[in-house]
């Protein structure tokens, strides 16, 4: 395998694939056991071994479809390595206990989360356990206590966050025993507030590769009408006429992959060419000046 297809999230680990694969609209693809299958083992023979879950995805269904398949073919775990969140409590009929949509980052939430990803993937450990939003009830001392024991007991290899601020990020730090292994954050040629209000700094700082959610805007940057959308695709697009690129998402990638804080893009889509031609953004180099006609196209404005 290319070894830049490959990276240490943090320095004490987990190595993981450059770019992850996102299990968020899963349930949306319909596919039968042995489809999703034939797609899991395409994306894996792509190199790409990092799978994002989450509990509440799919209102609770895509870790256990995710599982089921899992089942059918156990050897395909120890390929992959497994990413999962929780604190996020949503009414759902598969949570008649959620009477509203709330954050919840006491022990016993987080704890009941992870050990039913656990059960529903039918694995033994989770690669990686994120909080999945910032919870303003957050009490620090409580929930890093209730990582730290996931992690002691074997039952979660690392631990992590998304959406969190600098701040949150050093307040969690400051009462785990265990590293911060990355900040999963929204992140895109569309969505820059991470590189202006320093959590990209933090991450770099930190040594702690963030990973990117949405890294196509959610599809509007391929094919969202409105200007600004417009605007930074005819900049991919000239970048990619400049590199050979596959297409204009195939450079959005390599723009996420080309900052220093080596940003982690999690792809989105469940279309194995998709998927592919993400992967293929890793043999793309582009120049400080394309990165800028990337940057400038999504502010409207030349640089100060
Ligand atoms: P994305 O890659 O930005 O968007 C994927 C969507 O864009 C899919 O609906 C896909 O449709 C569409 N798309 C891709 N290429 C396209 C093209 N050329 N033309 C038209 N549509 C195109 O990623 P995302 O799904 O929003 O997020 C990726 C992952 O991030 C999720 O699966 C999840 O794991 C993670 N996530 C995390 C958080 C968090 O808070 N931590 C939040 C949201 C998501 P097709 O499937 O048809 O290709």
């Amino acid at each position: 395998m290319n070894p830049t297809s490959r990276i240490h999230l943090h320095p004490q680990g987990p190595d993981f694939s450059r770019i992850a694969f996102g299990c968020w609209r899963l349930a949306q693809w319909a596919l039968a056991t042995q489809e999703l299958r034939a797609l899991v083992e395409s994306v894996l023979d792509l190199g790409i071994t990092t799978f994002d879950h989450a509990d509440i995805y799919g209102d609770y269904r895509c870790e256990q479809l995710f599982g089921e398949m899992l089942a059918t073919a156990p050897a395909l775990r120890a390929r992959m390595q497994l990413v999962s969140k929780c604190d996020i409590r949503l009414v759902s009929q598969r949570r008649p206990q959620n009477t509203r949509h709330v954050y919840d980052t006491t022990v016993a939430h987080i704890r009941a989360s992870a050990e039913h990803s656990l059960r529903v993937l039918h694995t033994d450990h989770l690669d990686l356990l994120l909080l999945h939003r910032p919870d303003p009830l957050m009490d620090a001392d409580e929930a890093a206590g209730a990582l730290d024991a996931l992690v002691a007991s074997g039952k979660v290899r690392h631990v992590g966050v998304s959406n969190f601020t600098p701040a949150q990020v050093e307040l969690l730090a400051a009462r785990l025993k265990a590293p911060l292994v990355t900040n999963q954050l929204e992140l895109s040629p569309l969505n820059l507030s991470p590189f202006l209000d320093g959590t990209l700094d933090q991450c770099q700082r930190l040594r702690m590769a963030p990973m990117a959610w949405s890294p196509l805007a959610g599809g509007r940057l391929a094919a969202g009408g409105d200007e600004r959308a417009a605007r930074v695709r005819a900049a991919l697009a000239k970048v990619a006429g400049e590199t050979g690129a596959a297409s204009p998402e195939q450079v959005a990638y390599a723009w996420l992959l080309r900052h220093p804080a080596r940003i982690l893009p999690v792809t989105g889509s469940g279309r194995i060419g998709r998927v592919r031609e993400a992967a293929g953004a890793l043999g793309l180099a582009l120049t400080r000046e394309q990165w800028f006609d990337v940057w400038c196209a999504s502010t409207g404005t030349p640089l100060p």
